[in-house]
């Protein structure tokens, strides 16, 4: 076989950006020229986040399979321009569901079903499975939470199973965070010491540690850590907080991590060319203004719940060449008329009304749209925001002043369901992967805004929704100056709305943001941004 695992495992604790540790990782060994794999095993019991709060998980990432993932996924995409796919994100609920499915079916005839073998076995046979769909020489794969929790441990079991199985084949990489003690003022490499301990307690050796750190760690450190971890002092690499995600890529093919993975699994006459990576980067730093982005979404604050939609608007700003500053928008204080929060919206460039469930703050949003029109402001709606907008050209410019969506009119109250249920939707009880999910295609009208900015007639783009502008409306809507400019194919389900005389108020029932990548923008991103007078033109 020769095909080669690299497992990311994290010690100390978790956030330490294990995600783009990995990515990174990825981005060096494409640019190397090997065929890359690369999936997340999560150790929590859901099935998928697709439930989960964002307070819990952050953000849902939606593949174009219609998969409901981790947002980690999405720097996968990022980094590495590899389309993503249900597989690659695997949780242990995933795993029981399967293995206790096939014990219902009498797959195992009658057998003992246990953690070992069968659930590692399981873990075991997607990884592989992976790869071989990948075609992978090296398959990257990220483990969730941190080594010692109770959790992890199958993975980690089936990680040293297949450690017994393939050698040298398969490599494990830990990050483990270096303390910094303000008391003490130096930087601690005791919870690393002993992260790696609970590693080797699980049978497994870390073959690189990287030491996350918020200062430059030094040599000292850093041997240190090789003393005490027992490997080789070039296979410690410091990985302190850099300026940017997309820089970490540049920091680790300086410390050459391509390089030693690929002299660790034996690869030859292969090296990584960073180059694209650098300039495309160095492209993203020349900034020359600024431009201010209102965030109007519901978790105020929460930057992990709206990852994507930040990481397309600094995208977007960048390659602009400017340094995007966003603020949130309570809309909630919006919604009591708070001064501050009308002032903080008046100041913005432009505006992002992005994805949303429930009724909370929605009152805010719809005001915010109406000013967002009625005083000419880019306003860019992002699925829930291109409903808000829907609702807020019914009531204002239509007269409808009860007009709102189903998802908020539970009691039935309304006359005017401007966005109501897709119909298949109506009747699903199941809350779990459920919803009209990844991409579908979207034809566009000639001669439209959407038109302009795509370049083109037809698009794909992915989804994640229950509800949908009424078409019942769209006449009335249009004729008042509300464009439907993008269908679904069968030209039942309006996909892009756009406010007629209006600089930049555009809105798309999908989620642009998926899409997006760090070195080019996508066009309804980089469209908001160029409707801003802060562009330079
Ligand atoms: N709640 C709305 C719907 O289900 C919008 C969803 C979203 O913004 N992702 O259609």
């Amino acid at each position: 076989m020769d095909r080669r695992y690299l497992f990311v495992v994290g010690g100390v604790c978790s956030s330490l950006g294990k995600g783009i540790c990995a990515a990174s990782i990825a981005t060096i060994l494409r640019s190397a020229g090997v065929r890359i794999g690369i999936m997340k095993l999560d150790p929590y019991l859901n099935i998928d986040p697709g439930t989960m709060s964002p307070y819990q998980h952050g953000e849902v990432f939606v593949l174009n399979d219609g998969a409901e993932t981790d947002l980690d996924l999405g720097y996968y995409e990022r980094f590495t321009g590899l389309s993503m796919q249900r597989d690659c994100s695997v949780s242990a609920g995933k795993i029981y569901q399967q293995v206790l499915q096939g014990e219902r079916e009498g797959s195992y005839l009658g057998g003992t079903i246990q953690v070992v073998p069968h659930i590692t076995d399981a873990i075991q046979q997607r990884i592989e499975g992976l790869a071989e769909a990948y075609d992978a020489e090296v398959m990257l794969i990220e483990l969730g939470g941190t080594v010692g929790d109770i959790e992890a441990d199958p993975f980690l079991e089936a990680v040293r199973r297949m450690k017994t199985q393939y050698h040298d084949q398969v490599r494990v990489a830990m990050l483990g965070l270096v303390p910094y003690l303000q008391g003490a003022g130096e930087l601690k490499t005791k919870p690393m010491q002993l992260a790696v301990r609970e590693l080797n307690r699980r049978g497994l050796r870390a073959d690189l540690l990287f030491a996350r750190a918020d200062k430059p760690v030094p040599e000292s450190l850093l041997e240190k850590i090789s003393l005490f971890a027992d490997i080789e002092p070039q296979c410690v690499i410091p990985a302190p907080t850099v300026e940017s995600i997309y820089a970490v890529p540049l920091h680790f093919d300086a410390q050459k991590v391509g390089e030693k993975i690929l002299e660790k699994f034996g690869i030859t006459g292969k090296a990584p060319q960073m180059h694209h990576w650098k300039a495309g980067y160095e492209r993203r730093q020349h900034t020359v203004g600024s431009v201010s982005i209102g965030l109007a979404g519901k978790y105020v604050g929460l930057d992990d719940a709206y990852k994507s939609v930040i990481e397309a608007l600094e995208s977007a700003a960048y390659n602009a060449h400017l340094e995007p500053h966003i603020t949130w928008i309570d809309t909630e204080k919006i919604e009591m008329d708070d001064h501050l929060e009308r002032q903080k919206l008046a100041s913005m460039d432009c505006i992002v009304v992005p994805g949303g469930f429930g009724i909370r703050g929605i009152e805010g949003k719809i005001r915010v749209a109406q000013y967002c029109r009625e005083r000419k402001k880019p306003y860019l709606g992002l699925c829930l925001g291109s409903q808000i907008l829907a609702i807020e050209y019914a009531r204002n410019v239509l007269g409808m002043t009860d007009a709102t969506s189903e998802e908020f009119d539970e009691e039935g109250k309304s006359q005017h369901h401007i966005v109501h249920f897709i119909p298949e939707q109506r009747t699903i009880t199941d809350k779990g992967g459920t919803m009209r999910l990844g991409a579908y295609d979207c034809l566009i009208t000639p001669g439209t805004l959407a038109h302009r900015l795509y370049g083109k007639e037809q698009i794909t783009e992915r989804h994640r929704h229950r509800y949908e502008i009424n078409t019942r409306y769209t006449p009335a809507l249009e004729a008042a100056g509300l464009r439907v400019s993008g269908w679904d194919p069968s030209h039942k389900l309006p996909e892009i709305v756009e406010v007629e005389g209006h600089p930049y108020m555009i809105a798309s029932q999908f989620h642009p943001e998926f899409i997006s990548s760090p070195f080019t923008p996508h066009p309804l991103f980089a469209g908001l941004i160029a409707a801003t007078d802060k562009s330079p033109r």
